[in-house]
């Protein structure tokens, strides 16, 4: 019997899996070898005695402060505990300074000696994590210019949108599209067309390097650029930067009736978001403003503002 319960802690400490033993007062009765390097290696409880400490206890502690992931995992145990559920699992991020961590916890009772104990076990799951975290992105990013996609920007805008409208900030929006853009294919091929769109994509992307700034590839020859706290007199100025790098490019599109390389035309809207507005609104109107740059003649901006009573008020010069 010595023999075989030596047998068992040879296992339990040979686990990866952080695994404890908590009575029904949540009071620790084990902790395996990889539950105490991992209390050392993080300083979290360096040289304690697990035995004989309170988990709910800790659980609570880190709940008063602040910490979501304590009280949820307090409660669950406690759920566990008084037969409520048969089980409990909860995944939660544990960064260190050094890396991103994720575990999972996971929580089931056990009897013996006609008492009631609970197995919490810790799993690092941060492969898995970082490899979903991956997917995640990949699905927002667009497959050919590495900037976001459309499903992205749907969601960035909604995000800018809620965050300008808390913080009574000015959203601009500029759609942007390339001029006869068919033309190049036309007279380069389908590559070259490609190559133009990427590198288009990174002038973008450089251009929108600030936390507030959200771009995208919206359809095949068409860009998005959402900017938050920003009025129409700083977003021209972005619009104006993006044009001009787009010519510098040079890339050539002899039959374009406009000039012999790449140009855009550009529809810009700003608005300050009350409950009364929304971001649909907003997309609409630089698409209109799109539109009317293209009549008008392509390579150009068409720029509006939305007054308090939501009416579109058109910008010529600024
Ligand atoms: P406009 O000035 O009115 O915008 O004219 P346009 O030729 O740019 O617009 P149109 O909608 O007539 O044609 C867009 C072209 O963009 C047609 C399509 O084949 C091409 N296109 C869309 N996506 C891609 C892509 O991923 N790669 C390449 N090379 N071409 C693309
Ligand atoms: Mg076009
Ligand atoms: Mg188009």
């Amino acid at each position: 019997m010595e023999e075989s319960a030596e047998f068992m802690h040879l296992v339990l400490n040979s686990i990866e899996e952080h695994i404890a033993v908590i009575d029904v007062s949540g009071v620790i009765c084990f902790v395996n070898q990889s539950w105490l390097n991992f209390g050392d290696e993080n300083q979290c409880l360096s040289n304690q005695n697990w035995t004989e400490m309170n988990y709910l206890n800790i659980c609570d502690q880190a709940s008063s402060a602040g910490d979501d992931f304590g009280h949820q995992a307090g409660a669950g145990i406690r759920k566990v505990i008084s037969g409520q559920i048969n089980s409990y699992s909860l995944e939660y991020p544990c960064h260190s300074d050094e890396e991103h961590r994720w575990f999972i916890m996971h929580v089931s009772p056990f009897e013996f000696n006609k008492a009631n104990y609970f197995v919490i076990t810790h799993q690092d799951v941060t492969e898995r994590k970082l490899a979903e975290l991956a997917v995640k992105e990949l699905v927002r990013l667009d497959g050919l210019t590495d900037i976001y996609n459309r499903r992205a920007f749907d969601e960035f805008l909604q995000q800018e949108w809620v965050l300008c409208l808390t913080l009574q900030q000015p959203i601009s929006l500029a759609v942007i599209d390339l001029d006869h853009f068919k033309q190049l294919n036309d007279s380069y091929g389908h590559l070259a067309g490609d190559d133009c769109l990427k590198q288009i994509a990174q002038r973008l992307k450089k251009l929108s390097d600030s936390p507030r700034f959200w771009c995208a590839r919206y359809g095949g020859e068409e860009f998005a650029l959402i900017m938050g706290n920003t009025d129409v007199v700083a977003a021209k100025q972005v619009c104006d930067e993006f044009t001009e790098q787009i010519h510098r490019l040079n890339i050539p599109n002899i039959d374009s009736p406009v000039k012999p390389y790449i140009t855009a035309s550009i529809g810009l809207a700003e608005v300050r978001p009350t409950d009364q507005s929304n971001a649909v609104n907003l997309l609409n109107q630089a698409d209109t403003l799109l539109y009317t740059a293209k009549e008008k003649g392509r390579n150009r901006i068409e720029i509006s503002c939305q007054t308090p009573d939501l009416e579109w008020n058109q910008v010529s010069v600024i």
